[in-house]
Order: C-alpha cells, then structure tokens, then sequence
C-alpha cells in the first residue's frame, strides 16, 4: 500500500510550476543587484522612526482594515476610502482577484510576456488562462486579441515588464469599455511613467487598478501594496482577504512613506535620470532599448561583430554575473531571449554597469 503523505496531495498541485522570484543573493554587501527592480535608495527616514515606535504595540493585533493608509491613499488619488483596499503586496491584491473573479468555468487572461505570478495564481484557483502574445517586440497592445479572448479577468500590466513600454490610456480606456469582463490594470511601475489608468475609474467600473509601495517607495522587504476600483469591487475583494492581512509596522511604514512625498520625489527624479542616461548609453551603442517607463530598461545586446541573439544576451548576463552585477535574463520567450532587462540603480552602480557592458563588449565575440 503507498503510504506516502503525497497521495493526500492533488494531482493539480503536483504538477503544478511554483513561481520563481528572481535571484536573491544571500550576502549583497559587494554586488550591484540590478535584477528585481528595487528601488536601490532606503526608505525614507521617517520610515524607520514609524517602525520603531510601531513595535511598542505588537502585543496587539493591526488593524484589519489598513484604514489610517486607505484614508490617506484615498486623499491623494481623489477616491473615497471604500473605494481602496490594502494588500500584503500588490502580489495579495493580484491574488485575491483571481479568487473572486476566477474559477473553473470564468478563465484569466494575461500578455505573453508580462508577470509571471498570474499563471502560478491562477493554477491555485484552477482556473483556466490565456496567454494573449504580441505580434512584434514593439509591444503594441493587442486590443482586439484581449477583447475576443472571452476571458473573465484580464491582467493587463501597464506599464508592461519586461518591455517597459507603456500603453495608451486612450487604448486601455476602450479596451475596458469593450471588454466583457473585470480589466485589473497592474500599475507596479506607474510612478515612473506619465500616466495612469485611476483617471478612468469613473467611467469604468469593470476597472480595477493595483499599485504597489515595492517599487517607487523604497519599501519592497514591507510588502505593501493596494487597489483601487468602484465601492462595489473593493467590497468583493474585501469578502475574500485574510483578515490582518498587513501587519502593523508595514502599515506604519507604507503611511510614512506616502507621507514623505518629498524624499519620494528626490528619489524618483534620481531614477529617472539614470534612466535616460542608461538609454542615450544603449543608443550609443547602437542596441535596440525600449524607451522605459518604468525603475527598469530592456535592451538588445549586441557584440563587436554586430551580433545578437540568445547566446549573445546570455554571454553579456554571465559576464555581469562573474562580475557580481545582478540583471534579469529570460530566456524561454522568443521576445525576450535575445534581450536582458536592468533594473535601474544609483548613478555609481549604472557607471560600473556601463563600464563592465564596455569591457564585454570589447573582449567578446
Ligand atoms: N506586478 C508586477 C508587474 C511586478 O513586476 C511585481 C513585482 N515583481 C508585482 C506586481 C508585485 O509587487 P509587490 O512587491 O507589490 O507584490
């Protein structure tokens, strides 16, 4: 008699593939982590302080609906307080919309690439997905594939990992007014782009966006995330969340943060100028680079003989590795395999970047 403890597990959850973050390092003292797309800044100081005063009152439960950081993301964003909900990461958030909005006869939709935590999400659910691919690496959105998927929710990243491209809000505004099911728009890296979908929540009420504090905030180890949507969505994911679903120093934390809008926009104006600077050095190149809206660039390497492709992308991220510089390599998408993505760091981290893509580039055929 088999009287292993895995025939109590379903065959679903077997087979099924767990997501796989990006490489964390174990000791990060000496190398350039250019790989997850942090914010390579600390939080700002008044995070600490609200921390610590924080942990005076861990004898005692947080309060279950994040109401003081819902009040004061609702005051910035111009919506009610029901109108947000908090998540322990936007990673919570994304997963409680596959559970309310998904089950084995309402399917989910997702581009192909974007983040590759809907497929795990939606395989706990059991829920069946559809991969929307795009015709080009120019990323255009696919409106009319989106749209006749016959999907139930749709995950739309915007602006788009790994690309960085960011759609028209002219071009989303019609998908979710054509689309006959929930559009969650998943804004992780909409600090750093010139628009966002939240200006059409009043028209859209199958419309739900996700924000995270992961990125322009500085506070990707606090997991804090959050959406907004109609009084009536936010209601159903509410229904379908853990109850102390963010605990209390990362609801401090996040609060402080949003508070500080001062050292946020120092931060991200840093960024952004690196950004630029990255790109005008691919240009330089002569590298095809995508014109980021995003903490990230993705670009083409090319080598002294004027070559891309797999073996090329993957040559420039060993030798950045050897190099103790972390980027993002994904290999197993055709639109993906010849490019890496690159997280962007402090002025000094992307000068030794760029000096180390030089040596590569000079060294290598
Ligand atoms: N959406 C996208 C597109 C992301 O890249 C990430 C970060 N990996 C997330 C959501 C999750 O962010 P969080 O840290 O808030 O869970």
């Amino acid at each position: 008699m088999n009287d292993s403890p895995m025939r109590f597990v379903p065959p679903e959850i077997l087979s099924r593939k767990s997501y796989t973050p990006g490489f964390q390092p174990k000791n990060d003292k000496d190398l350039i982590k250019l790989n997850t797309n942090e914010n390579p800044y600390p939080p700002s100081p008044s995070v600490t302080q609200s921390v610590i005063e924080e942990t005076k009152c861990l004898q005692l439960y947080p309060e279950p609906f994040s109401l003081k950081l819902r009040r004061l993301i609702a005051e910035k964003q111009n919506l009610k307080e029901d109108q947000v909900i908090i998540g322990n990461g936007s990673d919570d958030i994304l997963n409680l919309c596959v559970r309310a909005f998904s089950d084995n006869e309402r399917s989910v939709g997702m581009l192909n690439p974007s983040y590759s935590l809907y497929p795990t999400l939606t395989s706990l659910q059991r829920s069946s997905l559809h991969f929307i691919d795009f015709s080009d690496d120019q990323f255009d959105l696919p409106t009319e594939k989106i749209i006749s998927s016959g999907v139930n929710l749709f995950f739309l990243t915007n602006p788009h990992a790994p690309s960085g491209v960011a759609f028209d809000q002219e071009k989303i505004a019609e998908l979710a007014k054509r689309i006959n099911a929930i559009l969650v728009v998943d804004e992780a890296y909409a600090d750093f782009a010139n628009d966002s979908a939240i200006r059409l929540l009043s028209d859209a009420e199958n419309l739900i966006v996700t924000r995270t504090f992961s990125k322009s905030y500085s506070l990707a180890g606090s997991r804090v995330g959050y959406a907004v949507a109609s009084l009536e969505l936010i209601d159903v994911l509410d229904s379908v969340r853990e109850v102390y679903n963010l605990d209390r120093m990362s609801q401090a934390a996040a609060y402080a943060a949003l508070k500080d809008q001062e050292y946020f926009e120092e931060c991200l104006q840093k960024i952004l100028v690196e950004r630029q600077r990255a790109y005008e050095f691919f240009i330089s190149l002569g590298w095809r680079t995508t014109e980021s809206q995003a903490n990230f660039i993705f670009t083409e390497p090319v080598n002294k003989e004027g070559q891309t492709g797999k073996a090329i992308a993957q040559s420039l991220f060993q030798h950045l590795e050897r190099n103790d510089i972390y980027v993002r390599y994904f290999p197993n998408h055709r639109l993906t395999q010849s490019k890496i993505r690159i997280s962007i760091g402090t002025k000094e981290q992307m000068t030794t970047l760029f000096q180390n893509i030089k040596q590569w580039h000079d060294e290598r055929s």
